[in-house]
């Protein structure tokens, strides 16, 4: 049996790397064709402080965010990226080389408060 490449698959322009999971026959505007990972839901508590009243308050709400890998289909450059989960507009896009960097930053503190 013989297997076709990535670049032969129909809905696969270009070949994926093999994280990707994403369905390329819906990506029409080659704006909108990107690698992605699964995504891993991570839930996690956003603070804000706001005016009211005469008087600073914060506030506080759960949020789920989605972390996951994309990469545009013409760039070689992954980018973990992680947000509100319903809200696709607030995203943040991190190198591999950041993540790194704020793992390690990460690592740091959790030393700090551990006992
Ligand atoms: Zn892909």
């Amino acid at each position: 049996m013989t297997v076709p490449s990535d670049s032969e698959k129909p809905d696969n322009r270009g070949g994926c790397p093999s994280w990707c999971i994403a369905d390329h026959g819906n990506q029409t505007a080659l704006e909108d064709q990107w690698h992605e990972s699964n995504v891993t839901a991570v839930p996690v508590v956003e603070h804000w402080s706001h005016f009211a009243d005469g008087i600073w308050r914060l506030s506080s709400d759960g949020v789920t965010f989605d972390v996951l890998v994309e990469q545009h289909v013409s760039s070689q450059a992954p980018w973990f990226s992680f947000g509100p989960s319903d809200d696709r507009e607030r995203v943040l896009h991190l190198s591999p080389e950041s993540i790194g960097r704020l793992v390690a930053a990460f690592e740091v503190l959790l030393r700090l408060i551990k006992p």
